[in-house]
């Protein structure tokens, strides 16, 4: 990644009220790489990094990839311009004299406000924003790994930047708006939907997502993330000692066992673990690992809910932990999706391993 772009600042958006844990996130990512600059909270859900262009260029650089950096940045941001006083009457104007002047083509074009409840009432206008910009600006879609953000932080201060494809969320701010499947047992089901889509690549997901796998759903009642895994053509076993939806017992694709999702073990190696019991985070990263390391499946999806406080701190210890299992051939990616509340979802594979015998590239 070696593009040098002119930036004034890095914009990260993160859920509202887990300012504090991507400020200390993010301390410690600067801290072990050297770069001595203080992240500043500016409001609800957004943190601003400002510094010598140098240190910016550095951090732009240096952020590899969205899935494996950082758990609680929902969106990065490369910021070319800051409006403190867009005029009311001439937003589009002030937009476009920046925007014009983008310093890499872009492919897409996204005007909106983090989210918060108090830039919430901002949508109607920046919904307005995009649909007038879109027609004005030129948009390259070959240039797919750049866009172009105007981020309002109150109905008068913008920030204008670039987001990368792969430093960046998939999904313009951090914000999946993904449909509810009508049929889906529980509004969990977008939490599993969401995952596959962050914390895969296009990729990953066409081979590891295929029609005829098997998976195990570690307390699934009612069914939500067994519905994606059988809308996907994989197979199910559901261990929870709830009650599972008959829609889903109805497809023949799942097969519903009452036991302790912490005992339970397949008879033979299945593809996918995923698991979304109510536990302590160490626990259920422990449990992950078991499946790993017991060649129980090949990969592994699990929620982990966060404690009330030191939720970074309780991260790394997991991460920790797994790294300590798995050594060089940990595969970690962990974030906190849009759909995830008081939790994070990781992904948990080995990387180069002889599973299922074929090896799987990263
Ligand atoms: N993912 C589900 C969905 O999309 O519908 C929702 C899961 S709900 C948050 C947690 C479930 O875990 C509950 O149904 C609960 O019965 C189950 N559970 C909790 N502890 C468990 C255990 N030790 N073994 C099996 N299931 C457990």
């Amino acid at each position: 990644m070696s593009e040098a772009l002119p930036l004034v600042a890095i914009l990260l958006l993160t859920r509202p009220g887990f300012e504090p844990d991507l400020l200390a996130e993010l301390k410690a990512w600067l801290s072990a790489r050297d770069v001595l600059i203080e992240p500043s909270l500016h409001g609800e859900g957004t943190v601003f990094l400002r510094g010598s262009t140098g240190q910016l260029q550095a951090i732009w650089q240096r952020w590899r990839d969205w899935r494996l950096e950082s758990v609680f940045t929902r969106e990065f941001i490369g910021v070319i311009a800051e409006l403190p006083a867009v005029p009311r009457g001439a937003r589009v104007e002030a937009l476009l004299e920046v925007m014009q002047n983008s310093p890499v083509p872009v492919s897409e074009l996204h005007v909106y406000a983090p989210d918060g409840d108090q830039t919430r009432p901002l949508l109607p206008m920046t919904s307005a924003l995009q649909n007038n910009l879109q027609a004005k600006i030129t948009l390259s879609p070959d240039a797919y790994q750049h866009q172009l953000h105007a981020v309002f932080l109150s109905s008068e201060q913008a920030i204008v930047g670039i987001s990368h494809a792969q430093k960046s969320a998939p999904f313009p701010g951090g914000i999946a708006r993904l449909k509810f499947p009508p049929a889906a047992p529980s509004r969990s089901t977008l939490k599993l939907d969401e995952a596959f889509l962050a914390l895969l690549s296009h990729s990953e997901r066409a081979r590891w997502l295929e029609r005829g796998m098997s998976a195990v759903d570690l307390g699934a009642c009612p069914g939500g993330w067994s519905y994606q895994l059988v809308r996907r053509g994989i197979r199910v076993t559901a261990i929870d000692n709830g009650a599972i939806a008959d829609s889903l017992m109805r497809s023949g694709m799942v097969v519903h066992e009452r036991s302790d999702g912490f005992r339970y073990r397949p008879k033979k190696m299945v593809d996918w673990m995923v698991c979304d019991m109510v536990e302590k985070p160490a626990k259920v990263a422990e449990l992950a690992l078991q499946w790993i390391l017991e060649k129980r499946s090949r990969f592994c999806m699990v929620n982990l809910k966060l404690p009330m406080k030191k939720r970074f701190a309780e991260l790394q210890k997991c991460q920790a932990m797994a790294q300590a299992a798995l050594g060089n051939s940990l595969v970690w990616r962990c974030k906190q999706l849009y759909h995830d509340r008081e939790e994070v979802t990781v992904h948990v594979r080995r990387l180069w391993a002889a599973v299922g015998g074929r090896r799987d590239e990263r």
